[in-house]
């Protein structure tokens, strides 16, 4: 996507008469674009107080710095006698006033060099007491972070924010982030989080940029502050100076000038240089998301993630709801192909029940998606009635999330024929020819893609859980992010053995996860056979630059290499040299 939001509330220069130091965060890149605006701190603040950073203010703030602080350690003063028993609190008053008279620091972060010279004196004693004290004081501490960086009782609210706001947080769940209010959300940074967190995914159709795995960053902002978030290069600047802020002006006015090219080709088929037709289709999140698809040219919608639908709302969605919903998206889709997946309820979409239930200690491994059927029979039972029912409007597709065995696709049809025999009793209308897929997303599947594919009608590629499966990386984890390499060349064999069982059994086969949306990927997929990618609406325009500027012959040879390579990286390395050679404006973006 090559989406730019640019708010400018004010010049630099404007609100603080003298600039302050510009720092830099480095994170992982979530979701393209730029955005320029104010800082609001969501949620809790989570710092471990090991890396402070010092934020400078001008003598003129001093007194305005102590009275904020005063006023906080007031509001806080039962809780912190009742936890720092350690801690006589005028002195620690004192330092924190002092470092702000004295070193020119901010309230937060005089509050946060204090604290971590308490923990560091805890740490250098034998005090079993003291040390097993130091958990109190970091999450009593957090709290008067907290409410240093300005959140009220129970926080700032999501559905309502501040004009140009770009929130930085510990964490931000996919339910949060459906919250945030479209209007005034420029972006995000957040401390957890991957590329395909789910988290990252809806930022991206949310066309906001965004940044996440920056550990430990929420301590480090304020309120109010100054800031960018360069979603291209997953990186989050403090204060930007005015070099900088001309540097990412003239950034944004280049990528709008090229989005625009692409836009205008939105209607231009997606073809090979040598004549192949690549079918690009539309991940969405909800029934709001049909503008966006319309307006990027899809060819229909190859996954419609149903799970949204439960979320953020006190009950789930009864058959009358979603059938409307469903068939309301089938009829303005005007008989082309939508792709509904049945609900891929937990890892990290909760619902409403779920969000409340004892949480599992493997979340990914655990009771997700089609495992739900036993504990919850109902929940498949009403979508599929409401799905069979909307069929007749449309072209409808149902696909099973999170296959991993025939038996699992055996039960799932036998459920199915169950559904259309009462709707068949109860004199209700219904498609009984809708298409039914399976998610190839666990490598048992793949593995198993011949036996699969003579019982559904279609297959789809979710490499955001087939990358994460394959290579043992927890997909929402920071701290493993590094290892989570789509093109490693063992999903690229994964990824070719499912494509031949489809071919042999005659059935199209579609890629939905992240991959497909990423254009450096485009031609090595292309090569190992896919034909059919779906992707968040706003990274179509990309996809069909780079496949119109590719070969099939090309595509080939680069699935060859990336079958047979020895490492994730020499994959990349390959991927770029070529989309640099066929299509530089586009690497150009890509950053
Ligand atoms: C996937 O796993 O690639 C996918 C498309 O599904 P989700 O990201 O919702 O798990
Ligand atoms: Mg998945």
């Amino acid at each position: 996507m090559i989406d730019t939001a640019s708010a400018d509330p004010l010049p630099a220069a404007a609100v603080h008469p003298v600039e302050k130091k510009e720092v830099l965060f480095h994170g992982f890149p979530a979701s393209p674009g730029i955005c320029h605006g104010r800082v609001l701190v969501f949620g809790a603040a989570h710092t471990d107080f090991r890396e402070v950073d010092p934020i400078p203010i001008e003598a003129s703030e001093i007194d305005a710095e102590i009275a904020r602080f005063q006023s906080i350690e007031k509001r806080d003063a039962k809780i912190f006698d009742a936890h720092l028993l350690i801690v006589e609190d005028r002195l620690l008053h004192k330092e924190v006033v002092s470092r702000i008279r004295n070193e020119l620091c901010n309230a937060q972060s005089s509050f946060l060099l204090t604290i971590r010279r308490y923990l560091d004196a805890i740490s250098g004693t034998n005090d079993t007491y003291l040390n097993e004290r130091a958990g109190d004081i970091r999450d009593i501490a957090n709290r008067i972070l907290r409410n240093l960086n300005g959140d009220k009782d129970g926080g700032p609210s999501l559905d309502n924010l501040p004009e140009n706001t770009v929130v930085i947080a510990h964490d931000l769940t996919p339910s949060d982030t459906a919250m945030l209010d479209r209007r005034n959300i420029l972006g995000f940074a957040i401390e957890t989080g991957s590329k395909t967190c789910h988290t990252s995914i809806l930022a991206r159709s949310l066309r906001i940029p965004a940044v996440v795995g920056m550990r430990n960053i929420a301590g480090k902002f304020a309120n109010g502050d100054e800031v960018i978030v360069d979603g291209f290069l997953g990186m989050v600047i403090r204060n930007p100076s005015r070099e900088t802020l001309a540097f990412y002006r003239e950034k944004i006015s280049r990528k709008d000038e090229l989005y625009s090219i692409l836009q205008k080709e939105s209607s231009r088929a997606a073809e090979t240089t040598d004549g192949y037709r690549v079918k690009l289709c539309a991940n969405i999140e909800g029934a709001d998301d049909l503008e966006e698809v319309s307006r990027c040219g899809a060819e229909g919608i190859g996954l419609f993630r149903t799970e949204y639908l439960f979320m953020n709302t006190p009950v789930a969605p009864d058959e009358e709801t979603q059938y409307k919903i469903y068939s309301k998206l089938l009829r303005a889709m005007r008989g082309r192909a939508v792709t509904i997946r049945t609900v891929d309820l937990g890892g990290d979409k909760l619902d409403f029940a779920s969000a409340s239930a004892t949480r599992e200690p493997n979340p990914f491994l655990g009771l997700r998606a089609i495992r739900l059927c036993h504990e919850k029979p109902q929940l498949i039972r009403t979508q599929l009635r409401a799905l069979l029912r909307a069929g007749v409007y449309g072209d409808l597709r149902i696909m099973f999330p999170m296959v991993s065995s025939l038996s699992e696709i055996e039960e799932l049809l036998a459920i199915r024929d169950e559904v259309m025999e009462e709707l068949k009793n109860e004199n209700l209308p219904f498609d009984p020819k809708v298409r039914i897929g399976a998610m190839i997303e666990i490598p048992s599947a793949c593995l198993i893609a011949d036996a699969l594919a003579a019982k559904v009608d279609f297959f789809s590629i979710g490499s955001n859980d087939l990358v994460q499966y394959t290579l043992a990386v927890d997909r929402l984890n920071e701290r493993v992010a590094y290892l989570y390499r789509p093109s490693h060349p063992a999903v690229m064999e994964l990824i070719r053995l499912t494509v031949e069982a489809a071919k042999k059994h005659r059935i199209p086969v579609c890629v939905c996860g992240e991959i497909a949306a990423d254009p450096r990927f485009t031609p090595i997929l292309l090569g190992l056979g896919v034909l059919e990618l779906s992707m968040s609406p706003n990274a179509i325009a990309e996809v069909r630059g780079v496949i119109r500027k590719t070969s099939m012959l090309a595509s080939e040879q680069l699935a060859k290499i990336a079958l047979t390579a020895a490492d994730p990286e020499d994959v990349m390395v390959l991927a770029k040299e070529h989309i640099q050679s066929v299509a530089p404006d586009i690497a150009s973006i890509l950053g």
